[in-house]
């Protein structure tokens, strides 16, 4: 089945496609200008996001994902901002150096990243799935892989930061994973109930 997926970030893209290898995860055949992300939640960006982008993809499931990192100590910030956190042209290590700023001094290094995932077709909002995974800010980056905050963020059961570990040890614990796991096991239980049974 193919379903597309609505994102010009090469890290996402990764990680949708290795989610679910039994999936077509395709995204749209040529680049469309990005819409205004107006929402005050994960949940209301994935959905705009999602119609948007959704109807590029007439007769197929889309699906967009917003997500972000929530920081206990300073309100949930960044939260739906993380991407454009120290300024709409905001690199990874601005945004990176921006929160270290922000923390600098602060004892309560507990964050999350949550993740939401908006599913379409035609027009029409399927559904959401969330995910999210709980660890901490380090006080300087650890570690060249992934992307985003990763560097910074301590997950304790792996004993580094996301960006030290391999990508294929972050995708069985992400926020990421869990939203897209839970609308792939949707999808198929959807594929599962269109097959016809044998007479
Ligand atoms: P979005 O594209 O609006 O969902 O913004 C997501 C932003 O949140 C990214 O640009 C990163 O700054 C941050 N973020 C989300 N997920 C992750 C992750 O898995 N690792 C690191 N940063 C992330």
């Amino acid at each position: 089945m193919t379903v597309y997926c609505a994102t010009s970030n090469k890290g996402k893209l990764r990680e949708f496609q290795l989610a679910a290898p039994d999936f077509d995860v395709q995204q749209l055949p040529r680049p469309v200008p990005p819409p205004e992300e107006t929402g005050s939640t994960f949940e209301e960006n994935a959905a705009l996001k999602a119609l948007y982008y959704g109807s590029f993809a007439a007769g197929y499931h889309l699906f967009a994902d917003d997500s972000g990192l929530e920081v206990d100590a300073l309100g949930g910030a960044p939260g739906v901002n993380s991407a454009r956190y120290a300024g709409p042209e905001a690199t990874d290590t601005d945004n990176n150096a921006l929160l270290l700023q922000r923390l600098m001094g602060v004892a309560d290094r507990r964050a999350r990243f949550v993740c939401v995932i908006a599913l379409v077709k035609d027009g029409k909002l399927v559904r959401t799935f969330r995910g999210s995974v709980e660890g901490s800010i380090l006080n300087a980056p650890r570690g060249s892989g992934g992307f985003g905050y990763d560097p910074l963020f301590y997950y304790e059961a792996f004993g580094c930061t996301f960006g030290e570990a391999p990508i294929g040890d972050k995708m069985l614990v992400s926020h990421r994973a869990q939203a897209l796991d839970a609308m792939f096991t949707y999808l198929r239980g959807l594929l599962a109930s269109q097959v016809p049974l044998p007479a």
